[in-house]
């Protein structure tokens, strides 16, 4: 039967879909090759076997064990890249804890809602990150810590969060330390931990992340073991990952791209994590592809921009690099040229999905012509579909047309955290997902992502909601109203604008603005560009016309360079 004729694609495999934990698959791993290197820190000074790996992941999920925490739980996390970011990420799957991603960017303001949206009832955080005192944060969020005892916290503004745990073995009042929590491992036999761990269910959620979707305030996109573990395990098979293989991941763990695509892509093959540093360095990277002999390099456009850019770039050997995978925001052609040229990556693919949907849904294929390779997306994931539709009519449109993606498939996620309203938004009763991106696929399938119809931001690979940033600068007393758009920047891809008006009478600077932001919001939200206004462009019907408000900015700003680079 023709079906080519419709933008609609299903991504067939003779590999079938993995059926098992995320704790039972890395327990089969290490027994297979126990002797691997699973895990490089290069800032910490750490490396571990995958032997090793195991008798730390089972301590840490013992000693989670031995503090209460029980099935279905939540467990934020707080911390940069480290080693034990990832311990944490497998010793909850173990024991059935659903891993809370805290991005170590947030303040005080996104803090307190990702615990509170999620009800975590513990949370592992680091001491301290580019500065940031996030134990001083902690108390001032939670001032009855200084009076309480470790793992009974009752605290009036997160009433659910009992324990604190802090990385290090410095004590603190009200919170265990994490040599605390390995110690009390000895609580709780192996033989308790195997019996927890075969309670668990591969359909079980076991990791939520803060997303925004398509609209409106973070939502928590709530994913199970079978999601992330298979697509995980996907995206490295793509890559034709072995247990040779060893894989920089300078991405930020509290995403998908690090703690799915890199860490379950290594461990479901048996190959090497390594982190180069706790937050981005290009230099860091760059070492550590040369002195790990690393085979494989993960990274958002802007990361690998900056790494080229390096003025150091010339001086290190990139010859063991094979493959990697550029995903997260639109991938400029130019880019992708150079780093299969200058950086060795001729196998590099990109990758297109989003958290909603663990998170990828196509992939560029190792062999596929060059110009689909740098100028496309890629083509349907294994196990899953993906169609495109008119936004409004909801009918599938001929290929060649553009409308919104949506997916369908096991990588959907189980819905978002105690929201059903948003979640049947997003999740049509047919199962698709559909993701607010606008795209294009072509008579082999190949796919074009031309444009967003969500009202997202994407600078440097974070996500931003300009309504976000817009409630929270409400709440400024001289601002009478604002509007935040993106605007085109060649670094970032886009940079964060907002217009405001203030109240009558009163006067106020940029730098006054940007101040208040500090320490309530993340660096990255904070506007780079600052009009002030009398009005907005608004339709007939009061509606405000963002896109005029861009074109407005891009000309201002002189920004017209940077609009028109061209993107797979
Ligand atoms: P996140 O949920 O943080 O993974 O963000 C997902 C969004 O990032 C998608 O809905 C897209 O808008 C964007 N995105 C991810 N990968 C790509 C890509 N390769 N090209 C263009 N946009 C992308």
């Amino acid at each position: 039967m023709e079906t080519t004729r419709w933008s609609y694609v299903s991504g067939t495999s003779d590999v079938p879909l993995l059926g098992v934990t995320i704790g039972d698959c890395f327990d089969a791993i290490a027994a297979r090759f126990p002797d691997n290197e699973a895990l490089v820190v290069r800032q910490q000074g750490l490396r571990y076997t995958y032997a090793d790996l195991k008798t730390e992941v089972d301590r840490c999920a013992r000693g989670l064990m031995a503090l209460g925490i029980a099935k279905g739980e939540r467990v934020g996390i707080w911390a940069p890249n480290r080693a034990e970011w990832l311990i944490t990420q497998l010793a909850t799957s173990k024991i059935g804890a659903i891993l809370v991603n805290i991005n170590p960017a947030y303040r005080l303001h996104e803090l307190e809602y990702a615990l509170h949206q999620s009800g975590c009832s513990a949370l592992v955080f680091a001491p301290q990150f580019r500065g940031a005192d996030y134990s001083a944060m902690l108390y001032e969020l939670l001032p009855e810590m200084r009076q309480a005892r470790p793992g009974h916290l009752a605290a009036g503004r997160l009433p659910d969060l009992r324990t604190v745990i802090r990385l290090g073995d410095e004590p603190a009042a009200g919170m265990f330390t994490w040599s605390d929590v390995l110690a009390a491992a000895e609580r709780v036999s192996p033989a308790d931990l195997a019996a927890r761990q075969a309670e668990q269910q591969f359909d079980d959620p076991i990791n939520i992340q803060y997303t925004s979707g398509t609209t409106g305030y973070p939502k928590g996109a709530t994913l199970s073991h079978h999601n992330i573990l298979n697509n995980g395990y996907f995206v490295a098979r793509l890559m034709r990952f072995t247990d040779k293989d060893r894989l920089v991941i300078p991405v930020p763990l509290y995403h998908c791209f690090g703690m799915v695509m890199g860490n379950l892509g290594c461990i479901t093959h048996g190959a090497t994590i390594i982190y180069p540093s706790e937050g981005f360095e290009p230099l860091a990277v760059l070492q550590a592809v040369q002195e790990e002999r690393a085979t494989a390099l993960f990274g958002v456009p802007t990361m690998f921009i900056a790494e080229l850019d390096h003025p150091e770039f010339g001086r290190f050997d990139l010859s063991s690099l094979r493959t990697g995978v550029m995903a997260g925001a639109p991938c400029p052609v130019e880019v992708m040229r150079k780093v299969h040229s200058l950086m060795n990556m001729r196998e590099v693919e990109i990758c297109y999905g989003m958290t909603e949907t663990s998170p990828v849904s196509t992939q560029t294929r190792i062999g596929a012509p060059l110009e689909k390779q740098v100028g496309t997306v890629g083509q349907v994931h294994p196990h899953v579909e993906i169609k495109i539709i008119d936004p409004v009519s909801g009918k599938v449109l001929p290929r060649g047309q553009t409308g919104e993606l949506c997916t369908r498939g096991y990588s959907v996620m189980l819905g978002y955290w105690n929201n059903e309203e948003a979640t049947r938004k997003a999740i049509d009763a047919a199962g698709w997902m559909h993701t607010g991106d606008l795209a294009v696929m072509d008579e082999e399938g190949y796919i074009n992502i031309v444009g967003r119809i969500k009202d997202m931001i994407i600078r440097g690979g974070e996500n931003v909601y300009p309504r976000e940033i817009e409630e929270f600068l409400y709440t400024h007393p001289k601002i009478s109203d604002v509007q935040v758009i993106g605007v085109p920047d060649e670094r970032y891809g886009e940079e964060i604008m907002a217009w405001i008006k203030l109240k009558p009478g009163e006067t106020a600077d940029e730098e006054e603005i940007r101040q208040f932001c500090r320490g309530q919001i993340a660096h990255f939200k904070i506007p780079r560009y600052i009009k002030f206004v009398d009005s907005f462009p608004m339709t007939v019907t009061g509606k405000v016309q963002k896109f005029r408000m861009r074109e407005q900015s891009i000309e201002e700003l002189n920004l017209r360079a940077a609009a028109s680079m061209r993107t797979a």
